[in-house]
C-alpha cells in the first residue's frame, strides 16, 4: 500500500504497480479523477441550492476517496454513508477516514450489498447518491432512485461503453433494451441509451429521472440527473424517446420520434437507413448546472486542469445540443480529400461547435446536404 493525495484528500491505495481491475483487493483508478472532481461539483451545485445539511451516499465506495473528498471539498455534508461488500475496502476505509481526520458523526461505513444497502434507507431519503460500479449501473437505478429524496441528484458512472457504443450490440439489446449505432457518433449514442435506460427504470415508480449532464472519457460514461415525481412530468420524459436514423453510405441521420413515420430509404443516397435506439433525444446539458460546474472548477485550485480543459469544452458544446454531430476525417474520408483542415477552421466553415466526445468532431444545425455540398468546398 502506499499513500496518495487527490483534490484535498489522501488515502491509502494499493501499489500503482499493480494493473488496475476489479481483482484488485481494493479499487483505485487514479484516471477516475476527472470523474470525482466532477461528483465533487455536482454535489457542491446541491449545496448551494438546498443550503441545508444533506445524506450523501457513496454505495460502491471502495477505498472511500469519494467520500472523503465530498466531506473536505464541500461545506454541507451532514453525513456520508459510505458502503462496499468486500471487507478490505470497508477496512481500508476507516483508516482513510481517520488518515484524514474526519469526524465521526460525518460518516458511517456500511458492508452490505449496494441495493440492500440503498433500499433501506428509504426512510429518510438520500439528497446525493453516486453510483460508480465495475460496469454497467443498472443493477443500482432502481435502488438509487428509491433511495433518493424528491431534488436530490444521482451521479452516475457506466464503464460498459463497449456494448452501448456497438461493439456488442446484442448485450446492449439485452441490458438497455436498446439497439447502438456503431458509427461517428456512437459514444454520444450510447450516452442517449443509457439516458432512456435510467428513465424508463424510475418512471415504474412515478419518479422523473432528468438527465442534466452528460460526458463521455476514456473508458466510462458519467451522467447527472435530478429526481422529481409524477405520472405527466414522467411522462414527459419518456414522450422524449426516439430513434436516430443513420445512413452509412453518406453519413445522413435523422432523429425521429415516431418509428411509424420514418422513411426506409436515405432521401439524399438511396441507401437503406440503419436505426438505433429506442434512446433519450433530449437535451444532454442543463444550462445552470453546466454553467456551475464549469465555472467553480476554474475557482477551485483542487480541480485537475484535465477536468477544467473538459468542462470548457463541454460549457461550449452544451451551446448547440443537436443529436449526433460530424467528425472531419469521417467527412474527409467520405468526400476524399486526402487532408483534413484544422478542427478551428472547420468548426468555423460549418458554423458549428465542437464536442467533447471526440478531437475532430463538431456540431452543426445546418442540413445535411448542405454539410456534403460544403465538404466540397472545404
Ligand atoms: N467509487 C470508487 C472510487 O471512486 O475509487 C471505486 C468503486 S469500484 C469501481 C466498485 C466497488 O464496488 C468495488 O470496491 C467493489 O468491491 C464494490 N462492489 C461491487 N459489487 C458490489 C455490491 N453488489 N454491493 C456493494 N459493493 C459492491
Amino acid at each position: 500500500m502506499k499513500t496518495i493525495q487527490e483534490g484535498k484528500a489522501q488515502i491509502f491505495v494499493p501499489e500503482l504497480r499493480e494493473i488496475v481491475s476489479s481483482d484488485m483487493p481494493v479499487f483505485y483508478n487514479q484516471k477516475m479523477r476527472v470523474n470525482r472532481d466532477l461528483a465533487v461539483l455536482g454535489l457542491d451545485y446541491l449545496c448551494r441550492k438546498l443550503r441545508r445539511e444533506l445524506k450523501v451516499a457513496d454505495p460502491l465506495a471502495a477505498s472511500g476517496i469519494r467520500a472523503i473528498r465530498f466531506i473536505k471539498e464541500t461545506n454541507c455534508v451532514g453525513k456520508v454513508y459510505a458502503n462496499d461488500i468486500n471487507e478490505k475496502a470497508t477496512k481500508i476505509m476507516e483508516e482513510n477516514f481517520r488518515l484524514n481526520e474526519i469526524s465521526p458523526e460525518k460518516y458511517e461505513i456500511h458492508r452490505e450489498d449496494a441495493n440492500f444497502f440503498l433500499r433501506k434507507s428509504w426512510g429518510f431519503g438520500f439528497d446525493y447518491v453516486d453510483l460508480d460500479p465495475f460496469g454497467t449501473p443498472v443493477p443500482f437505478i432502481e435502488s438509487a432512485a428509491l433511495s433518493m429524496k424528491r431534488g436530490g441528484i444521482l451521479s452516475l458512472t457506466a464503464t460498459d461503453t463497449a456494448p452501448l457504443s456497438g461493439t456488442y450490440p446484442k448485450t446492449c439489446i439485452r441490458r438497455y433494451g436498446a439497439k447502438p449505432l456503431r458509427n461517428e457518433f456512437k459514444h454520444e449514442v450510447g450516452i442517449r441509451i443509457l439516458i432512456k435506460k435510467v428513465i424508463e427504470l424510475a418512471a415504474q415508480y412515478d419518479i422523473a429521472m432528468i438527465p442534466i449532464f452528460a460526458y463521455s472519457h476514456l473508458h466510462y460514461f458519467k451522467l447527472f440527473f435530478v429526481k422529481d415525481r409524477g405520472a405527466r412530468l414522467t411522462n414527459s420524459l419518456i414522450d422524449r424517446f426516439g430513434y436516430v436514423l443513420y445512413c452509412f453510405n453518406c453519413m445522413n441521420r435523422e432523429a425521429v420520434f415516431d418509428i411509424l413515420k420514418t422513411k426506409e430509404h436515405c432521401p439524399v443516397c438511396g441507401t437503406r437507413f440503419n436505426v438505433g435506439g429506442p434512446m433519450w433525444l433530449g437535451e444532454l446539458w442543463d444550462e445552470e448546472f453546466t454553467d456551475f460546474l464549469y465555472r467553480e472548477a476554474h475557482e477551485r485550485e483542487e480541480i485537475a486542469m484535465e477536468t477544467k480543459r473538459i468542462l470548457k469544452s463541454i460549457w461550449e458544446e452544451a451551446r448547440l445540443q443537436t443529436v449526433g454531430f460530424y467528425t472531419a476525417s469521417k467527412l474527409a474520408e467520405k468526400i476524399g480529400i486526402p487532408q483534413q483542415p484544422p478542427i478551428r477552421k472547420v468548426v468555423e466553415f460549418y458554423e458549428g461547435v465542437r464536442t467533447h466526445f471526440e478531437g475532430d468532431g463538431f456540431r452543426t444545425t445546418l442540413p445535411h446536404e448542405e454539410v456534403l455540398r460544403r465538404s466540397e468546398e472545404l
